[in-house]
């Protein structure tokens, strides 16, 4: 069960500062399928944010609930939404607006998860995704659509027969990341093509002027309800750093992965190249080891991320874009090969292990460019570092094997890169924009990946 992030709340309801017992599911009157699948979601009390938003969401009021990815914001609009379909199962019911197409596809399948007992359907609508398969799923009338703002209009606009006239329920999920990513227009003229009378929950991590105005022009006199949660790490876990020279950093996280090959490990990147480049240099020196980033297609990403959270591959490569927001498995080891330029990118990687007080480890390679970022995210943790203890024989009996599997790699990855050409963006294609142009930006930040070459 994936642990949830450290919470605090308060609504604009909650001025007592006594702490209130939490309510159990059944006391707030969900119907018995909902409590079925919670009890084999094993779920055993509301989180913050679901004791604070289910009461009035299932009393039929709007919601904007301030909250992010870990906080368990989607069970508290989803059930709500359930509960109310149980009574009245008819036609498109509700639409949830998501950011990017990964969450998209996790909340469709927790609607699908709580709604097993009661026969829900769900479908996604993302872009890069065939619009054909799509209006054939659309056909068959789903009661849930998990949409990105972009391809949803698209379907609006040219799915004949295709209305939502009837739904009863909105989600703007991410809402702040929705914004951001310029799909205002977009929502805009969903807004205008569903009805007025509806009931609409806004979910957002923060709380930002646009976020204001978004809230203003398609809720109706909602009820706030927030859980911050703080920056802070948690105390199983065990954080370590590696001093090390930048030319030996494949060859230490090749020993690091080698001495923990026991355990699942996700190793952070900040380069989309990087990802993916080493996720190469360990293939080839027997790990199993798969990327995860912005550059990879769906259906690719979805791949990966499935063969990690089974097992079938121990070490999952990921750049902060490609798993921010995603609900990726708890591990027993972050390592850091770059370390994050935000300190809050650093609490996001490392919150990944640890979870629900079970022990976990965070490596950070550091080299002579990064002691003034480790000292900063010292500072924001609060916590000193420990130095992870290293064998230099064994690294350098390392370092040949992990050269050659360094040079092949390259070697793959240009043929890969003629291979393919640059991959030509669809038109209309526009859902994964952030994860990409993210990663990009930071590629050009970076240190030039082939002078870093060189030096190896
Ligand atoms: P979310 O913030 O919605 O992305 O949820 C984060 C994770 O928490 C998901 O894997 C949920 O399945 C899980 N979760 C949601 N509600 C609960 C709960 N009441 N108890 C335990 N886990 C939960």
């Amino acid at each position: 069960m994936p642990e949830l992030l450290e919470q605090s709340t308060n609504t604009s309801a909650d001025l007592d500062t006594t702490p209130k017992p939490r309510p159990s599911f059944e006391s707030l009157g969900l119907i018995e399928p909902l409590l079925e699948a919670i009890e084999r979601l094993n779920y055993k009390a509301p989180t913050d944010i679901q004791a604070e938003a289910l009461p009035s969401a299932l009393a039929g009021r709007d919601i904007i609930g301030v909250a992010s990815t870990g906080s368990g914001k989607t069970a508290a609009f989803a059930l709500p939404i359930l509960q109310k379909l149980w009574d009245e199962p008819k036609g498109f019911f509700a639409c949830v607006l998501a950011p990017t197409r990964e969450l998209a596809y996790q909340i469709s399948q927790q609607f699908e998860a709580l709604g097993s007992a009661m026969g829900v359907r769900c479908t996604v609508l993302v872009g890069g995704m065939d619009m054909v398969t799509q209006s054939i799923a659309l056909a068959k009338k789903p009661h849930i659509i998990v949409a990105t703002p972009g391809r949803l209009k698209d379907h609006l606009e040219n799915t004949k027969g295709f209305s939502l006239r009837g739904l009863r329920f909105l989600v703007l999920d991410e809402a702040d990341r929705l914004l951001d990513m310029d799909f205002g227009p977009d929502i805009d003229a969903i807004l205008k093509a569903i009805p007025k009378e509806r009931t609409t929950y806004l979910f957002s991590a923060t709380m930002t002027t646009k976020v204001a105005k978004l809230q203003r022009a398609s809720l109706t006199n909602p009820v706030r309800v927030e859980v911050s949660t703080k920056y802070s790490t948690v105390s199983t876990l065990l954080q370590y750093y590696l001093f090390i020279p930048l030319s030996q950093k494949d060859v230490h996280l090749v020993y690091l992965a080698n001495s923990q090959a026991q355990n699942s490990i996700i190793v952070f990147t900040r380069t989309v190249h990087d990802a993916q480049r080493l996720s190469i240099v360990l293939r080839n020196l027997g790990f199993a080891a798969v990327p995860l980033h912005g550059q990879l297609s769906q259906s690719q990403r979805l791949g990966s991320l499935s063969k990690f959270q089974s097992g079938s591959r121990k070490i999952l490569v990921a750049t902060d874009v490609a798993s921010r927001g995603l609900d990726i498995p708890a591990v027993d080891i972050v390592i850091n090969f770059d370390i994050p330029t935000h300190s809050k990118d650093y609490i996001h990687r490392v919150g990944r292990t640890a979870r629900a007080g079970r022990a976990g480890k965070s490596i950070t390679l550091v080299t002579q460019y990064d002691v003034e970022l480790i000292q900063r995210i010292e500072a924001v943790t609060g916590k000193k570092m420990d130095l992870w203890p290293t064998d230099k024989e064994e690294i350098a009996l390392l370092r040949e094997r992990v050269e050659e599997a360094g040079r092949l790699a390259a070697t793959e990855l240009r043929e890969e890169g003629a291979k393919n050409g640059h991959r030509k963006r669809r038109k209309g294609d526009r859902d994964d924009r952030d994860v990409r142009d993210r990663d990009d930006d930071v590629v050009q930040a970076g240190m030039p990946t082939k002078k870093r070459k060189s030096k190896r």
